[in-house]
């Protein structure tokens, strides 16, 4: 923490999932002693859920919900029973099976960067391509394409591209992104101006970790070994834990403050689409 923009910001990442939360925390994080009386109804947990510009529900701090009924599921996962788990990098699951790109998917997950960032935009491009890097330079198998020409008419509706990258004005989140089951309609990565002054976290590595995301990582915090900041078992280890990973907030008893692309975000990405 070597600023106040990022404590500032931390606090910012760090509240929503908090909010979102931390009334069920009780109730499913192991040997807590939670009681069925701390777990909220549905409609208190939709009350409390931060709705986001096209009407997606925010999840996790950063991750998206298109519909009520898929908030109804993340709320039903969250205080369901507690099933086994066992074990850097861990792919979100869905019923039990991968969240992940086909393989010649992975290949071409193309964007957009809209134009409505002005005068940042090329800034965003240049963090984008500087994020997509890190995994692409992991993997072979993963390749991030700008397509420039639909940067105009850069949004969810774009069927010209996988996803967009838009800019929001918000105090929930500096970024947030979506996996790759999201729909099409909630597809997008969100980012707010305060990328630019999140103190000792780098834009590049901000974009990193949402792009992390949109190939299927989930917050390494959510493993038990970090003992905090638990959101839901439906996942599957690829790596060791890594308290150094870049999906793992640094403010959910993280090794690293920095947020940097660790080895085992680099073994994870070989493990799930290959070398
Ligand atoms: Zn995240």
């Amino acid at each position: 923490m070597k600023s106040s923009g990022f404590s500032r910001i931390f606090a910012g990442v760090a509240c929503l999932a908090v909010a979102l939360l931390g009334a069920t925390f009780t109730a499913t994080v192991p040997n807590a002693e939670g009681d069925a009386g701390s777990v909220p109804s549905f409609q208190e947990f939709e009350r409390s859920s931060y709705v986001d510009v096209d009407g997606a529900y925010v999840v996790n701090g950063d991750e998206v919900e298109s519909t009520k009924a898929g908030l109804k599921k993340f709320y039903e996962r969250m205080v369901g029973p507690k099933h086994a788990d066992e074990e850097g990098l861990i792919v979100n699951t869905v019923s039990g099976r991968d969240d992940k790109w086909s393989a010649s998917q992975a290949l071409n997950l193309t964007y957009c960067v809209s134009t409505r960032f002005g005068t940042r935009h090329a800034d965003v491009v240049s963090a984008m391509a500087g994020g997509a890097g890190l995994w692409e330079s992991a993997s072979t198998q993963v390749d991030f394409v700008h397509v420039p020409a639909q940067d105009g008419s850069c949004n969810t509706r774009n069927n010209n591209v996988l996803f967009s990258v838009e800019p929001v004005s918000t105090t929930q989140y500096i970024a947030r992104a979506f996996f790759p089951s999201t729909a099409k309609r909630s597809r997008n990565v969100l980012i707010d101006d305060s990328i630019w002054s999140s103190g000792s976290w780098e834009p590049v590595d901000i974009l990193a970790h949402e792009l992390g995301h949109a190939l299927g990582f989930r917050h390494e915090h959510t493993r038990p070994e970090s003992g905090t900041c638990f959101e839901d078992n439906n996942w599957r280890a690829l790596t060791p834990y890594d308290a150094a990973s870049i999906m793992h907030y640094p403010q959910c008893n993280g090794s690293s403050a920095d947020l940097e692309f660790q080895a085992s975000d680099a073994a994870g990405v070989r493990a799930l689409y290959g070398s």
